[in-house]
């Protein structure tokens, strides 16, 4: 039997077992798991390692300072390793009163399971494990081996995961990633070949150790105003951000990623401007233009600025102190503890010594060669089951931790998953299609395939 009609098999045994996968999905959603306040959090860690054995993994539950990360491993017939990255974790339900039908009972609606974590991210864990199955069951044994890292704190950051990469090198090696991805999900499949990095900083003021009553307006400092003045010496009317050495390490794009980036589909500005009543986009770009800044340009972007009153009406004071948060979305290879050293050095040279700078969380940029094997898989995958190629994001959108992968194991990955826009995740009626999650398994097996025969 030639390998093709073999796979066809395969994927005919994920179609019988459809129930079964979604009742497997259902007693994942079932568990909460909420990172943020540590909800369900152990059970939901056992509950995964369990799972991972049933299907014929050697598991581990690993203790972290924050939350546990489970691992698994199964040996396949290729000797190569194809390794996924899931998390168990997910974000509160509330406000519980939007939602349809309980976040935690994981009803199935129209043909979609509703859920907390039904797309972000048990969908996911799910279809991959029943792509495994169907190998087992069909052939007896996986096409290359195959390991598993689950984390519980992705919805917070990922606080442990770095370290614990760091501590566990050989136990993670291998040569191609499979990252989540919750919402990229449209016919055709989308691939994300890495992720943005965030620097994220706090600046602040203190002029006096209280606020005085504005009658002293012409003779204090206003700790408010000597922020204003910094923040305006960091980036036009015109956006160019003036901040020295911001730009020095941007890598520019290959040939191939030029391509690719022409390749994606333009966004459609003039739609989204109708949705959320935006007035227009920054730089009036044409949507061809929109599309290439917003996957190939750094941000810096005030988040939040807080000084002096805010509320309701009047009260009449000169602010003695004012702080401001300020992301940086950076591309590679800019480094958010180098950021911060420009921006205290521009801040240095103006005047400015008297506003502190703090780094409050920083990830790095990264992003997979686009002719690695494992995005090679995928377009091959792509083919085989679509008939068409996948469309290629070569850097991705998102601050996502994939950089701790690309850069401390130097895997490189490909983001795809289960979700579509339509997904809903973070919000109420989380949910993801039963016809999605049967066919992102199936997607997945086709890549682990494509991946064990390169
Ligand atoms: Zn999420």
């Amino acid at each position: 039997m030639s390998q093709k009609a073999e796979l066809n098999d395969v994927l005919a045994y994920i179609d019988r077992k459809a129930e079964k996968t979604v009742a497997g999905l259902q007693e994942l959603c079932r568990q909460p798991s909420v990172s943020t306040t540590h909800t369900g959090i152990e059970e939901m860690a056992a509950l995964v390692k369990r799972r991972l054995e049933e299907t014929g993994f050697q598991a581990t539950l690993h203790r972290t300072p924050g939350h546990p990360i489970v691992t698994g491993f199964l040996p396949g017939k290729a000797k190569k390793t194809l390794l996924f990255y899931n998390h168990y974790d997910v974000q509160p339900a509330e406000p519980l009163s939007e939602w349809a039908s309980p976040p935690f009972e994981a009803r199935v609606v129209d043909g979609a399971v509703i859920a907390r974590g039904s797309t972000d991210n048990k969908g996911n864990i799910v279809s991959r494990l029943a792509a495994f199955e169907a190998f087992l069951a069909v052939r007896g044994e996986l096409p290359c081996d195959v390991k598993y890292i689950i984390e519980g704190e992705e919805e917070v950051g990922s606080p442990s995961l770095e370290s614990f990469v760091l501590a566990n090198k050989p136990l993670l090696a291998a040569e191609g990633c499979v990252w989540e991805d919750n919402t990229t999900r449209e016919d055709i499949p989308i691939l994300a070949l890495g992720n943005k990095g965030l620097c994220y900083l706090e600046l602040a003021c203190r002029t006096a150790n209280v606020d005085f009553h504005s009658s002293n307006g012409q003779i204090y400092e206003n700790a408010a105003w000597r922020l204003v003045w910094a923040l305006s010496t960091m980036k036009d009317e015109k956006e160019n951000i003036k901040v020295e050495g911001f730009f020095d390490d941007i890598r520019p794009l290959s040939p191939k990623e030029e391509g690719l980036v022409d390749k994606m589909k333009p966004y459609n500005f003039a739609g989204r401007a109708r949705k959320f009543e935006l007035r227009g986009n920054l730089l009036g770009l044409s949507d061809r233009e929109l599309t290439r800044r917003h996957l190939t340009a750094p941000s810096f972007n005030i988040a939040g600025f807080d000084a002096g009153y805010t509320g309701e009406g009047v009260k009449t004071i000169v602010s003695g102190r004012a702080r401001a948060k300020v992301d940086c979305r950076l591309v590679v290879d800019q480094d958010p503890e180098k950021i911060l050293a420009c921006v205290r050095r521009h801040l240095d040279r103006r005047g400015f010594t008297d506003i502190e700078a703090r780094l409050l969380f920083r990830s790095l940029p990264a992003k997979s060669d686009p002719d690695a094997g494992i995005v090679r898989a995928c377009e091959a995958a792509s083919r085989r089951l679509y008939g068409v190629d996948p469309i290629i994001n070569p850097f991705g959108n998102g601050s996502t931790p994939t950089w701790i992968v690309l850069r401390h194991l130097g895997i490189p990955l490909a983001s795809t998953g289960v979700g579509r826009i339509t997904s809903r995740t973070h919000s109420a009626n989380e949910n993801l299609k039963v016809a999605d999650l049967i066919d992102g398994a199936k997607w997945m097996a086709a890549i682990a395939e494509e991946f064990a025969s390169l």
